[in-house]
């Protein structure tokens, strides 16, 4: 899309014909309605009700008991009122009779207006429909403030027996004017444009947008009220995925190096690798090699728990970009994973990433590792080497994109972004290859989630994903260990102990650097209140007798640069058996003789997080065992979830978990666009089916009038939506 285009494209489109609010509603309705935030007839109607209320089936006023929440249709028989005799105001005294039996309502009214109003609704002969709780006055059975409606040729019983919308109010609006403010609302909705257009409709069984919103604000049943909420959520998912159709659509303008060539370092790799890829491995190799083979610009999210060999699959990527001419960039999110990174990059190569080098093979490629902490002579070193397109593959950190660094080719862009979904920035990628093309992008994830929701969340890539784990992952089992049991604690040291005698190696996980960072008074139920900082945990255990023979190491971000990389190295060469650390070592880092995790105040930590960091041990022969070492009370909620974690080893069932207790919101971080957080209507775990129905029909949609001329109702959501969602969205 052109610069120009762009600029109209976020005026915002008015279909025309829709009045203000405030030339549709009286004042009062106006005030009620503005209470809820929305500016628009089309904003306030898709606002759905809190809940209806059923009126229950009729009773005969001869059954009635005191206490009792009942519904009768009656006669008025007789009306007094008299006034009240301690203060202002009139007592409205109704009798009903329904043949059966005859009882008083009573009202007690302040202003004379309504007392007239009332007895103006209530003359003696009308029918009723009436609703209230039977209390007792002197003996007598009576209803005080019933809800009623006057039956006659417009309103009959079955309109009376209807499910009645329940708003939220906010201030001192009441539900009646909020009911009336929607009623009246409604008679306008026939001017709203229909954003779906009404052939999709159709085939998906639902009913127009005029229908949806009569049923959800005058509903005859409660089924009716369900068909309203369903258009309102394929509404919500098809505009999400209209828009994600639509980047795709711009994306592919762009055009992009197609890596097409086989061999020779995927293939001298593969030969290289100590084993065999696992099938999924193979599938998702095969499906990213298809994509990146086109020449238009591929985006695809790589799912995959910690440990399920996503590495290897990017690098065979990476790989495929150097084998047809290009180059790869691998980011991460810290320094510390980008070190991680290289390493083992420059491990599964060998002698293939070894260019120039006497230890090389002639089809060696160069690995770069680019980092802000390195010294100016060899960053400008490395930066020469990019820039030629000696490096045929660079590691680096998010800061990359941001940094003008010059890539002589760049053909493919692997993102480890672990759990968040930072995927705004792949965008920044677009136009950054050779000659004006757009790199392929891959972004690897740990977090896996459910299919539905990667959809709703990052529509615009293909999700692909790795489920099982390579054979040669012994994996690991998980404990909570609650402070309160004080032998738990000293057998879980017990068992951690065990393992560094077995010449395997652990760590130790504190929830923060030093415990004067902590602002809340510490969490001390049996008076223990043992210290949980790096530091503080770190010259404890060091003063321990059980840990004299222990070697115990220290990691965490405030570490210089040099001391960090020492730590981390010590403990890949074993010559620590312990480390201390914060959650720095969550992602990445790879020491396959660690078997041990002790995580402190565990319940401070999320799903992922917890999940992520018992991914560090049991990688490689030697089953893993992690406790959870938790504050949290016997049977609190937070013990519970930690017991569940523990429980669970599939990471996809985990990310569900996570999802359930936090919502999407959290899970997403929060550079991420904020289309996901203006969902409404759509529950991204459970509307999966509508997901990709959306899906499926936007894309079909998009693919013949990607600008959408022919669909103003649904231009001008997208539009909305966008600007909803950020205000910058559309600039990227
Ligand atoms: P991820 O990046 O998904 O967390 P890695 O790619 O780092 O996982 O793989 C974890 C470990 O498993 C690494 O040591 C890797 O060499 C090894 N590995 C990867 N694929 C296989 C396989 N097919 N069989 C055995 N081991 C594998
Ligand atoms: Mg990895």
């Amino acid at each position: 899309m052109s610069g120009d285009e762009e600029t109209m494209r976020r005026a915002p489109r008015r279909t025309g014909g829709v009045p203000e609010l405030s030339e549709m509603l009286t004042a009062r309705e106006l005030k009620a309605a503005r209470t809820l935030g929305v500016a628009d007839l089309g904003h306030l109607l898709r606002l759905p009700p809190n809940r209806y209320v059923v009126p229950g089936p009729l009773n005969f006023l001869g059954d009635m008991t005191e206490g009792e929440e009942v519904s009768a249709v009656a006669t008025v028989r007789d009306v007094r009122d008299r006034s009240m005799r301690n203060r202002p105001g009139s007592i409205l005294s109704v009798l009903i009779d329904d043949g059966t039996d005859a009882i008083s309502l009573t009202f007690f009214l302040a202003k004379a207006h309504l007392v007239a109003w009332h007895r103006k609704n209530l003359r003696p002969g009308v029918r009723i429909h009436v609703s209230g709780t039977v209390g007792n006055h002197n003996g007598e059975r009576q209803i005080v403030h019933p809800d009623y409606v006057v039956l006659d040729e417009d309103h009959t019983i079955d309109e009376a027996m209807r499910p009645i919308p329940v708003y939220p109010l906010r201030g001192r609006v009441t539900q009646a004017a909020m009911r009336q403010a929607f009623r009246s609302a409604l008679e306008f909705a026939p001017l709203l444009p229909d954003v779906i257009p009404s052939d999709i409709l159709r085939e998906q069984g639902l009913p127009s947008l005029q229908e949806a919103l009569a049923a959800l604000h005058a509903p005859h049943t409660i089924d009716d009220t369900r068909r309203g909420m369903a258009h309102l959520a394929f509404e919500e998912a098809f505009v999400l995925q209209t828009i994600f159709a639509q980047r795709r659509a711009a994306d592919e303008l762009t055009p992009a190096p197609p890596l097409r060539a086989e061999g020779p370092l995927q293939g001298l790799l593969r030969d290289r690798l100590p084993f065999t890829l696992t099938q999924g491995q193979e599938e998702v190799a095969a499906a990213i090699a298809e994509r990146i083979s086109r020449d238009m610009p591929t985006s695809v999210l790589l799912q995959g728990d910690v440990g399920s060999g996503k590495t290897v699959v990017a690098l065979l990527a990476m790989l495929r970009a150097v084998d047809s001419g290009h180059q790869a960039a691998l980011l991460a999110p810290t320094e510390v994973l980008a070190e991680q990174h290289h390493r083992t990059i420059m491990e599964l190569l060998g002698e293939l990433g070894r260019a120039g080098r006497i230890d090389g093979v002639p089809e060696a490629t160069r690995v770069r590792l680019l980092t802000g902490s390195q010294r100016v002579a060899r960053r400008r070193e490395t930066l020469l080497d990019v820039t030629s397109g000696e490096a045929g593959l660079v590691v680096g950190t998010h800061a990359l994109l941001t940094e003008s660094v010059e890539f002589a080719s760049l053909g493919l862009v692997v993102i480890d972004e672990q759990h968040r979904f930072g995927v705004d920035h792949r965008r920044r990628l677009r136009t950054r290859g050779a000659d004006g093309r757009s790199p392929h992008v891959v972004v690897m994830t740990a977090t896996p989630i459910p299919r539905s929701a990667a959809l709703a969340i990052v529509g615009d890539l293909d999700v692909l994903s790795l489920r099982e784990m390579p054979s040669r992952r012994a994996g690991t089992t998980s404990f909570v260990v609650p402070e309160t049991q004080r032998s738990w604690h000293d057998r879980m040291w017990e068992r951690v102990l065990e393992e560094v005698r077995a010449g395997r190696q652990a760590f130790v996980v504190c929830p923060r650097i030093n415990d004067a960072d902590e602002t809340e008074a510490p969490v001390a139920p049996d008076g223990g209140g043992a210290p949980r900082g790096v530091e503080e945990t770190y010259e404890r255990l060091r003063a321990d007798p059980r840990f004299a023979d222990v070697r115990i190491g220290m990691l965490h971000g405030r570490l210089p640069a040099e001391e960090k990389q020492r730590s981390m190295q010590a403990m890949a060469n074993r010559e620590l058996d312990l480390l201390v650390a914060t959650t720095v070592i969550e992602v990445g880092v790879d020491v396959p003789t660690a078997s041990a995790m002790v995580v402190l105040d565990a319940e401070r930590f999320g799903v992922s997080q917890l999940h992520q960091l018992r991914g560090r041990v049991g990688r490689g022969e030697h089953p893993g065992i992690v406790f959870f070492a938790t504050t949290a009370a016997p049977g609190s909620e937070s013990l519970e979830h930690l017991g569940r974690i523990a429980g669970t080893q599939d990471g996809f069932e985990l990310a569900r978990l996570d999802l359930e207790r936090r919502g999407v919101g959290d899970l997403v971080g929060s550079q991420q666009s904020g289309l996901h957080r203006t969902l409404r209507h759509l529950d991204v775990l459970h509307d999966s089916e509508v997901i990709e129905a959306a899906r499926t029909s936007a894309a079909a949609l998009v693919a013949v009038d990607a600008d959408l001329d022919a669909h103003p109702g649904l231009a001008e959501a997208v539009d909305d939506r966008l600007r909803d969602a950020d205000p910058d969205v559309e600039r990227s």
